[in-house]
């Protein structure tokens, strides 16, 4: 069992279907964390005594793990933020705000996608999806004639419904137009290889905690020939190679842009998450959980009332539906009581929401770890749930 890897299903009996949320985080993971706070905690890029040595190295280990991961070109085309909505905001002001007057995105964006363009003025052009979600390419390809060399940021699969969106034909429509592409990482992956090269993605915004890595660490990944149009929107310390009160000389990428003291911790913790999840691999991963997804699906589907809002062709990870006449939110509190773990709301995705005419859905989001029985109990509890709130 895949659940023996991770401390979490040991000391809890919560059935765990909120992995798109966060994911949990093996015992390897929290060692390498444990081990950097309890035998040579320093700070890095500064000191030169031994413990300070072996937190750069480990710390770089990192980069150069993540670069291999997504196959990056070089390690310098990795800077390590808070997460994807760090990294997102970090491409808004560093490099897209006096660039762009408009961003095209998808209509099954997360809000960390669409907040951070309005309030620094950038407008949107929104691609169309079909009744079944899916994104609509000619009307993607009508925008991009009518905006060349705009700046595309979507994300790669959707937090509320699953959907994937096909990045690679995405980037080779954007690029016809002269567009630049970010792409929002943060549910892809957990599921999915994601190659940088092979895509073409000139952006991606990564995040760990969705990883099996900790929490408050990201990355953002620069194509290389794009690094020289990001200035620092923040810098201080091991930012720079030379200051004087006239002037300050900035170290090249990534130093440049990692101001201040990181998450050490975290991003030692995150290269070990990435390391194991080579270690079992995607093929593995994919293979359960597309058994796992099709099984809730199918589980799913024998109730009565339910309502869902696409299928799951071209989806993994969240299938998000509703009950008729019953409010998600009231299906949440009574399956929490029955040790489901799940999310109802708008999942932070509140214009789609809207466009469904809709507040929000019951979300359930599996991880690799899942297993049939974990999706036994939810349909027990879901049912138990629709009855009591039927009565
Ligand atoms: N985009 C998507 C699609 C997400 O699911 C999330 C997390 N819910 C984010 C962005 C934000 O990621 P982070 O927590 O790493 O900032």
């Amino acid at each position: 069992m895949y659940k023996d890897y991770f401390p979490y299903f040991k000391n809890s009996n919560i059935v765990y279907l909120d992995n798109a949320a966060t994911t949990q985080k093996p015992q390897v993971v929290i060692d390498e964390i444990v081990n950097y706070y309890s035998s040579y905690c320093s700070n890095t890029h500064r000191s030169n005594h031994g413990n300070a040595n072996k937190a750069t190295q480990n710390y770089e280990h990192t980069r150069e793990v993540l670069k291999k991961f997504i196959n990056a070109k070089e390690k310098h085309e990795i800077i390590f933020t808070k997460g994807v909505t760090e990294s997102i905001n970090f491409i808004v002001n560093s490099y897209a705000k006096n660039r762009f007057k408009k961003v095209i995105i998808s209509s099954l964006e997360h809000h960390s996608n669409i907040v951070p363009w309005q309030i620094a003025n950038i407008d949107f052009e929104v691609v169309k999806c079909n009744e079944n979600l899916d994104f609509d390419y000619e009307d993607f390809e009508n925008i991009l004639k009518e905006n060349p060399n705009a700046l595309v940021s979507i994300t790669h699969i959707s937090n509320a419904f699953g959907k994937i969106h096909g990045i690679k034909r995405i980037t080779n429509l954007a690029h016809k137009y002269g567009a630049k592409v970010l792409v929002d990482g943060a549910q892809s992956l957990t599921h999915k290889k994601t190659d940088v090269q092979d895509l073409d993605i000139d952006f991606l915004a990564i995040s760990s905690h969705k990883t099996f890595g900790p929490t408050g660490v990201g990355a953002i990944y620069i194509k290389e020939n794009l690094l020289n149009d990001i200035l620092p929107y923040q810098t201080g310390g091991a930012t720079i190679n030379d200051v004087t009160y006239e002037r300050s000389i900035l170290l090249d990428s990534p130093f440049k842009f990692e101001a201040g003291t990181q998450n050490i911790a975290g991003v030692i913790g995150f290269g070990k998450a990435i390391e194991f999840i080579e270690e079992l691999g995607y093929e593995n991963i994919e293979k359960k959980e597309i058994e796992i997804y099709t099984y809730l699906y199918e589980e799913l589907s024998k109730i009565d009332d339910i309502i869902f809002y696409s299928d799951i062709k071209n989806s993994i990870g969240s299938l998000s539906f509703n009950i008729k006449n019953i409010m998600a939110e009231d299906v949440g509190i009574l399956v929490d009581k029955m040790s489901i773990a799940l999310r109802c709301g708008h999942h932070c995705a509140q214009p789609i929401m809207k466009s469904l005419g809709i507040e929000g859905t019951i979300r359930v989001s599996i991880a690799f770890y899942n297993e049939k029985e974990d999706i036994d109990k939810l349909i027990i509890a879901l049912k138990k749930a629709i009855t009591m709130l039927k009565d």
